[in-house]
């Protein structure tokens, strides 16, 4: 399957080979036919599967062929943070360098006058993150009456960041007649409530088996004590040479620090999170990925939807409070074919967050210790894993909520229940 199989146009074809694609992704096979056929489709797909360009790609080409020049938006992509809607917007740019169709990002945390200067000149595509869009359209500086494609990026991170009275909004500035594609990692009850109020009639499309993690992904626990973890930590990237780690810790402060002792122990470190301002987290990426820096500390919500390619090493300095951030987190790395280490600094007090990440893997993660560092004891009861090599295994969930996961602290888990199909649920296709 080429990518002039999938029926793209030669200057779309062009583009992705000027960006070194040679055959099509998986989620990319699967969606594109449907999206140029028109259909409202589900799409199951993290970050790291090609997810951008498989609707990006249709997308342009649709508003290429229609050829109707209009001031307004014709197709509006929301993202749940900055960093990602910068990224799509980006990829935009990149695949429709040959056609004719204006794309702009506009999010908050910098000056809306720019981007309402751009608006009124009138765009094609607009990339968005939902409170800024929200803003725009109170001061009548954007109409979305003629949108016509809706996609909704990364859905499942948006209602865990307590968008969905922001979607809901902006659904209701939009015209009824639209075509609605919706990516998402996982598939709670939320995400299905949420497409069945949003899509119609739609194709599913699955890209990668749900909640399983890059397989290619070396993944280790290191039982250390907490006092030691950022001294085992610099150990490990210094004595194993290290060229570039990810790291993330569950809160800002703790990203700050982290960022700061390893900085102070000889490796360049810098930390991104949410009380950052927009340009030095920017600036912090653009500088790790030209390899300026080594490491970059982050919390989930600010790494979410970066796209850096290659990336070796992925740290979990403290494990996450919701299992299926471990996926999203190592889902970092190993990517395009390379080999990805995800390595967990695992301490005493976090064992009950070790268990569930385990039976949400369904196997059990392989532990070490570091030579000259007091180990945790965080073996736990065998009979706590009785259960993770059941099928269909689906472990809890904790429900983070509204916006402040960085500061959120374990929460009392809830069970995931699956829902009864109905009528307008997605169904799966069988497509190639
Ligand atoms: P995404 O899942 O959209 O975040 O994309 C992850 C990475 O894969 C990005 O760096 C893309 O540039 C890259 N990518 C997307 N499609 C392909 C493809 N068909 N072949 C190789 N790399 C791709």
């Amino acid at each position: 399957m080429s990518f002039e199989n999938l029926g793209l146009l030669p200057s779309l074809q062009k583009s992705v080979f000027a960006k070194g694609y040679t055959r099509p992704s998986l989620i990319q096979k699967k969606a594109i036919p449907f999206i140029l056929q028109g259909k409202d489709v589900m799409g199951g797909a993290q970050t790291g599967t090609g997810k951008t360009a498989a609707f990006a790609l249709p997308v342009l080409q649709i508003l290429e062929k229609q050829n109707r020049r209009e001031r307004r938006p014709r197709a509006l992509v929301l993202a749940p943070t900055r960093e990602l809607a910068a990224q799509v917007f980006d990829n935009f740019q990149e695949y429709g360098q040959h056609l004719h169709q204006r794309c702009q990002v506009v999010f908050g945390g910098v000056n809306i006058n720019p981007q309402i200067d751009t608006l009124r000149r009138g765009v094609d595509i607009l990339v968005a993150c939902p409170g800024r869009l929200l803003d725009l359209a109170g001061r009548h500086s954007v109409d979305l009456s003629a949108v016509e494609i809706l996609i909704l990026d990364e859905a499942d991170r948006m209602l865990d960041m307590g968008f969905i009275h922001d979607i809901r909004k902006v659904l209701n500035l939009l015209p009824q007649k639209r075509q609605n594609l919706l990516f998402s990692a996982t598939y709670s009850p939320e995400i299905q409530k949420l497409a069945q109020k949003v899509l119609n009639d739609p194709v599913m499309v699955d890209a990668s088996p749900r909640n399983k993690p890059a397989e290619r992904v070396n993944q280790t626990v290191y039982t250390v004590a907490q006092n030691q973890k950022r001294h085992a930590l610099a150990h490990l990237i210094k004595s194993e040479a290290w060229p570039q780690a990810l790291v993330f810790t569950r809160t800002k402060h703790g990203a700050n620090r982290l960022a700061g002792q390893l900085t102070k122990q000889g490796i360049d470190a810098e930390a991104i999170h949410g009380n950052k301002s927009q340009t030095a987290r920017t600036k912090s990426l653009a500088r790790f990925k030209e390899n300026e820096i080594r490491v970059l500390v982050a919390t989930d919500i600010a790494a979410r939807g970066i796209d850096i390619n290659e990336l070796p090493h992925v740290v979990n300095f403290d494990l996450p409070n919701v299992p299926e951030d471990y996926i999203h987190r190592i889902g970092r790395t190993g990517r395009a074919g390379a080999i990805g280490n995800a390595v967990s600094l695992v301490a005493d007090a976090e064992r009950n967050l070790l268990n569930p990440i385990e039976r949400l893997l369904g196997r059990r993660i392989p532990r070490k210790i570091i030579d000259g560092f007091v180990a945790a004891s965080i073996e736990d009861d065998p009979a706590d894993h009785s259960d993770m090599l059941r099928p269909n295994y689906h472990a809890p969930r904790n429900n983070a909520s509204a916006g402040d996961r960085d500061n959120a602290i374990a929460r009392p888990q809830r069970r995931r229940f699956r829902p009864r199909r109905r009528n307008n649920t997605p169904t799966r296709t069988s497509a190639a």
